[in-house]
């Protein structure tokens, strides 16, 4: 998981992360949703002409020409049958919660209502053995993710959805804005472009912390 030593020059500027102390958000950090999303909705309701950049907003409502009923057709079967949807992992994603796994534990706090779901894509993405280390806390609302993140004891967080950044930066959380296009307004946080980055903001602080022992 250590970066090549030119990594630094591809990431100047943000503080290190530490492993044992980051937690996750799911969709749009761990999984691709919106990948998901414009996929089911071109083939199962041909709606073919979005893209990625067209998703403006973290409300798809707000941004997109799709009825409420399609919406919530679309975010029932991601939610509930992640696996049967063809839900993909953002790129570099498993490799270092697998990497993360094998050391402790890992925390996903999603705002989605059920677990269960996200426990079995994330077994059947990572394996039996890796998953047992994983714990997934489904808090079923946005703004509630405060009190999960530090019952868990984490220090650092990494979201997509601006508000729950600067609402947990605002209550002294360390949040980093997963970089999505409907995140590319002025939030003035801390933006990481991928798990590329991730991984790197990881090693440099097993690094520092291997320097700084006596
Ligand atoms: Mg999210």
């Amino acid at each position: 998981m250590m970066p090549p030593m030119d990594a630094a020059r591809s990431f100047p500027g943000l503080s290190p992360l530490d492993p044992t102390r980051t937690g996750f958000d799911f969709d749009g950090v761990i999984a691709d949703t919106a990948e998901a999303f414009l996929r089911i909705a071109c083939e199962e309701y041909g709606l073919c002409d979005i893209s990625p950049d067209d998703i403006t907003s973290f409300c798809v409502e707000e941004c997109l020409p799709i009825q409420p009923s399609t919406l919530i057709a679309i975010f029932d079967h991601l939610t509930y049958e992640p696996l049967a949807a063809g839900l993909k992992p953002m790129t570099g994603a498993i490799q270092v919660l697998q990497s993360l796994g094998q050391r402790g534990q890992v925390t996903i706090v999603t705002a989605r209502p059920d677990p269960q779901p996200v426990e079995q894509w994330l077994e059947h993405a990572c394996g039996h053995a890796i998953c047992t280390n994983i714990q997934v806390l489904a808090v079923g609302d946005h703004d509630d993710k405060e009190r999960f993140i530090r019952q868990a004891d984490l220090h650092s967080f990494i979201d997509d959805r601006a508000e729950t950044c600067l609402a947990l930066a605002q209550q002294g959380i360390d949040a980093r804005v997963f970089a999505q296009p409907w995140n590319r307004g002025a939030h003035g946080l801390p933006t990481l472009s991928g798990w590329k980055e991730i991984s790197h903001l990881f090693g440099q602080h097993i690094h520092q912390s291997r320097a700084n022992k006596p």
